[in-house]
């Protein structure tokens, strides 16, 4: 049984009730006589566990009429380019919205397809907030996106009004908080922060859109093609999306996204609070900017940082180094991570204050 407080990025936490399933599923699934593990794709078992996640992301997000919801592989990443592959013609212009590495990277892949025209970036401040002025001229294709920016601690409070198609990348804040799919034509999401194991890709499309492109697409890019063949065009990843099921039922269980997201305000409350009253800690980006998801702070002594962090992993607290290019801690909070957990974390910040003083 894990016994630490999993504050990791991604692949992240999931609940424990869920592991225990999943690792029963793999000795001997239900009444099938066989592992998860082994068992065919085109049996109907199977084929029920792809339609009740289909139907339990429609019902936890609330997904209108008119919209499909597909799982593909190759994570967010592959997203990048499959997107303008199936929405941009050569001439045509897509906006984006740079917040990011991944969303940085997300506008680099487009630039294959057609023309990218970066709308607004906080590039030269390490992204350390989102750009707000910006305006999204009404003759773009579409309008990208990143609702959670998972590596700088920055989240889009509230999506702006588009004149055009708006699609986006919400990998590391899906199902956390309530979002109006109808504001948005496309969403996609690497399963591994907040969905289930990674190896799963969950797209989100309004079908009205798709089909518009004149390049010839190869039939693993094209989102047609996983529509029609109800994700199992060719062999899905069977077990992550088998837990991605539990998860989603857990989800379902708990209260829905609405509890989730009263869940995540609690957590990160706890934890900016301290970050903000604790002589040694500071937060890394605009406060009116920050994230539910992914909590970012350096120590004003850098000098300490190495000393907090081995004090952190005594209580348990694992995952905590921030990335490379914001330096610090991280904590990242998906649906999964229990308040206790944040609470031992706020109590060896003040320890180690203590300890300081
Ligand atoms: C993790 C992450 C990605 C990359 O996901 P992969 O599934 O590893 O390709 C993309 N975008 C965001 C916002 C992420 O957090």
């Amino acid at each position: 049984m894990p016994n630490k407080h999993n504050f990791g990025a991604g692949p992240c936490i999931l609940p424990q009730e869920v592991f225990e399933e999943a690792a029963q599923a793999v000795l001997s699934w239900g009444n099938t006589g066989l592992s998860i593990l082994e068992i065919s794709h085109r049996t109907p078992e199977f084929e029920s566990v792809v339609a009740e996640s289909v139907q339990l992301i429609k019902d936890l997000m609330q997904v209108p009429d008119g919209y499909e919801v597909i799982f593909v592989q190759g994570g967010a990443s592959l997203q990048f380019g499959m997107l303008p592959m199936n929405l941009l013609n050569d001439n045509e212009t897509a906006g984006y919205l740079d917040t990011g590495v991944w969303a940085n990277k997300a506008l680099k892949e487009a630039k294959l397809f057609g023309q990218v025209n970066v709308l607004a970036s906080s590039k030269d401040a390490n992204y350390s907030f989102i750009p707000k002025d910006f305006d999204i001229p009404s003759d773009l294709k579409y309008f990208h996106c990143t609702s959670n920016n998972t590596i700088y601690g920055t989240q889009l409070q509230s999506f702006p009004k588009s004149p055009v198609s708006m699609v986006c990348d919400m990998s590391s804040d899906i199902l956390s908080r309530e979002v109006n799919v109808a504001d948005f034509d496309l969403i996609y999401a690497g399963a591994q922060k907040n969905i289930g194991p990674a190896g799963n890709t969950v797209v989100i499309v309004k079908s009205s859109i798709l089909g518009k492109v004149t390049r010839k697409i190869t039939s693993m890019l094209d989102y047609q093609i996983h529509i029609e063949g109800g994700s199992m065009y060719n062999t899905p990843p069977v077990f992550s999306i088998y837990v991605a099921m539990l998860n989603l039922r857990w989800l379902k269980k708990q209260g829905g996204v609405k509890e989730m997201e009263r869940r995540n305000i609690e957590k990160a409350n706890l934890l900016y609070s301290e970050i903000d009253r604790n002589s040694l800690f500071k937060g890394t980006c605009a406060v009116e900017d920050r994230s539910k998801m992914n909590i970012c702070f350096v120590m004003n002594d850098a000098n300490l940082e190495k000393e907090f962090l081995q004090m952190a992993v005594a209580a348990g607290c694992v995952g905590l180094k921030g990335h490379r290019s914001v330096g610090g801690f991280r904590a990242s909070m998906y649906n999964a991570l229990p308040l206790s957990s944040v609470q031992v974390l706020v109590d060896v910040m003040k320890q180690f204050e203590a300890l300081k003083k």
